[in-house]
């Protein structure tokens, strides 16, 4: 495999990543995931403008010019022969000795990006699956993509070993987002999701949901879902870059709607895919 460390395409195995790498150590760093499809990157201007935004928030330069970031993006899809996938960006504050403090501007950040298998979840986005509530713990900063991903990655967990797709986060009774997912609820034909504010991360599928509902005369609005409110929603769904639009039919034992994938949520599936190649 081929991977990207700051300007440079190497082999795996030429790539070694410093014990005192600030991501490692503090998590300090930010992140992307992008998509392929067709051996194209999917929105990668939209993906590196959020980097570039992630890095700005944490105070952070990025070590190269966006511009020489994405062909150097589109060299390591062709060197690998990315053809439907993904791939990882991540940025870390750099290496210093372990101290909390910025290590100051001599110490360059340190970008690595390399492939991802990325398959869609067939099965689940035609039929649907079942979340579970999980409080959400994390930071007041959830629009920076930040490497801090350990109350998401807890939330997760407890959602698999509950046997369900996937967790839910609510914070003072608002449903929030999924561990890794933007969440929707669908009411009277109107397509509903939690403001993009500090809560949540702005999803780049979710911005090209917005699209699409403006598009095509879908009702949107960004507005709170409160979890007890769940038995009234007609529809439900999530959203990520890797899982696409998956529809949400249970939310903890409750049925959503009737139960299976709704009619808005379907359609923009259909709209989505037709965005994609
Ligand atoms: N929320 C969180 C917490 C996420 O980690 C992700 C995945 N990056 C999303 C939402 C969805 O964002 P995107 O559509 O850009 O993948």
């Amino acid at each position: 495999m081929r991977v990207l460390l700051q300007d440079q395409l190497l082999n795996r195995d030429e790539v070694a990543i410093d014990i005192e790498d600030r991501g490692y150590q503090f998590g300090d760093g930010v992140y992307e995931v992008m998509r392929v499809y067709e051996g194209q990157l999917f929105t990668i201007n939209e993906h590196l403008e959020r980097l570039a935004r992630s890095a700005d928030q944490i105070r952070m330069k990025l070590p190269l010019r966006l511009d020489v970031l994405k062909e150097r993006l589109i060299e390591l899809v062709s060197e690998n022969s990315v053809q439907n996938g993904a791939v990882y960006v991540q940025v870390s504050r750099g290496v210093s000795l372990r101290n909390h403090s910025f290590p100051g501007d001599k110490v360059t950040p340190v970008l690595i990006a390399y492939p991802l298998p990325g398959k869609k979840p067939a099965q689940e986005q035609q039929n649907g699956v079942q979340v579970n509530l999980v409080d959400d713990m994390r930071w007041l900063r959830c629009d920076i993509k930040s490497l801090n991903l350990l109350w998401n990655v807890m939330a997760k967990q407890e959602a698999l070993d509950k046997g369900t797709y996937e967790a839910l986060l609510h914070r003072d009774g608002t449903i929030t987002e999924g561990s890794s997912t933007n969440f929707y609820a669908v009411k009277d034909g109107t397509v509903y999701t939690h403001p993009a504010n500090n809560l949540i991360l702005n999803g780049i599928t979710r911005m090209k949901i917005i699209e699409l509902c403006s598009e095509n005369g879908i009702p949107f609005m960004e507005k709170e879902l409160y979890i007890n409110e769940r038995t009234s929603f007609d529809e439900a769904f999530i959203s990520s870059t890797t899982i696409e639009i998956v529809p949400v039919t249970k939310i903890e034992e409750d049925v959503i709607g009737e139960g299976k994938p709704g009619e808005v949520t379907k359609r923009l599936q259909e709209l989505f895919r037709k965005i994609t190649p």
